[in-house]
């Protein structure tokens, strides 16, 4: 007897889908599950089921005043079962961030901020004394389980005079650390994109890649998409969206489409103010944006499953095969209309909406429906 069986499940394809839980951990994947369940959930007719949403750029240290936001608020309330906080602390804070979140429904992991505080004030990376390998170092090892990766914000007010400094010791720590992912922040210049790009390498996280900045991918003059961001994405570097109050603009989603590059992994970069005032307001919403650019639903999903837990070593998480983590996304798909605004205030309108239903974290389920 399975804790849980979960029936009559369709994936973003339509292959029939049903998944046995034992233990909060997917014991069967089939089309029918034979065995029977302690619990049985039976989907409605067009419900989809995926493996749990992860969001790899949020803000959700509830003590913090700049950026903040509660994990609930953002994770299984919006049909998503893991978020990865992005650099809101730093060594000096993660272990109170830590105390706060292991309470949370939602799977929460963290991006430690170089800098030793985190975004208590906007310009972190002004004074480069406290940025500290060997906190960070000391901060992996307390909390091996929670970070996941480091965190860097590359733009004009984070850094003060300091230029690509920063990034080149945000890259030093993380050759000290068993080559530990890293997320770089782009904006506003200094400095310039292409200084940033020319120091990442494959598998370092480029996230708000598609905003609508001069200092973006974008040329603003030849309405082309810059060499250099091309020849990043060529060598491997991971665009994240990162949408957030200011980072995410339509037309350079869709010129970046155009010249081949689509983004590896969909974020938000929700907090507080971008979730109850917009533009973000949810996962769904930035994932009817993408769509609306022209991806394809199954790659969407994608993009918030195996990208992201590929991307930050989550290794039980993203995938629907026995042995991974029963985190399980239900929604639905469906026509209507939708008006999206992006962060420059450019409104679209979709056709079609996708919405959760149901989240299942560690095999709990929790109702989204109002
Ligand atoms: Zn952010």
């Amino acid at each position: 007897m399975y804790d849980l069986v979960i029936r009559n499940g369709r994936t973003i394809r339509g292959e029939r889908l049903e998944i046995a839980v034992t233990d909060g951990k997917i014991s069967e994947v089939a089309a029918v599950v034979s065995g029977r369940g302690q619990k049985e959930l039976t989907l409605a007719p067009g419900e989809l089921l995926s493996a749990g949403w992860i969001d790899d750029h949020v803000h959700c240290f509830e003590e913090m005043d700049l950026y903040y936001d509660y994990p609930d608020a953002i994770g299984v309330e919006k049909g998503v079962t893991t978020v990865i906080d992005a650099g809101t602390t730093g060594a000096e804070n993660v272990g109170r961030f830590y105390q706060l979140a292991k309470a949370a429904k939602t799977n929460v992991y963290a991006l430690v901020n170089i800098s030793k505080y985190g975004i208590v004030e906007q310009d972190e990376l002004a004074d480069l004394t406290k940025v500290q390998s060997q906190l960070v170092a000391e901060a992996l090892k307390q909390y091996p389980d929670f970070i996941v990766g480091i965190k860097a914000r590359m733009s004009r007010t984070v850094i003060g005079d300091n230029g690509i400094k920063p990034l080149l010791m945000a890259k030093e720590i993380q050759a000290a650390n068993e080559k530990l992912p890293l997320m770089v922040h782009i904006g506003s210049n200094p400095p310039e994109l292409a200084d940033i790009l020319a120091v990442m390498e494959k598998k370092d996280v480029l996230t708000h890649c598609f905003n609508g900045k001069p200092n973006g991918i974008l040329d603003q003059q030849t309405d082309c998409i810059k060499d250099f961001a091309k020849d990043a994405y060529e060598r491997g570097v991971i665009f994240d969206i990162g949408h957030g109050t200011d980072s995410f603009n339509f037309h350079v989603a869709e010129k970046a489409l155009a010249a081949g590059i689509k983004c590896h992994s969909i974020s938000t970069d929700i907090y507080i103010r971008n979730r109850q005032n917009g533009p973000v307001y949810d996962m769904a919403t930035t994932l009817e944006k993408l769509h609306l650019v022209g991806y394809s639903w199954e790659e969407i999903i994608n993009k918030i499953t195996l990208a992201p837990a590929e991307n930050f070593n989550l290794a039980k998480k993203g995938r629907l095969q026995p042995g991974m983590d029963a985190d399980f996304t239900i929604f639905t798909i469906a026509d209507g209309q939708k008006q999206l605004i992006d962060s420059n205030g450019n409104v679209r309108t979709t056709a079609e909406v996708i919405q959760p239903v149901k989240t299942i974290i560690g095999g709990r389920i929790y109702d989204n429906q109002l």
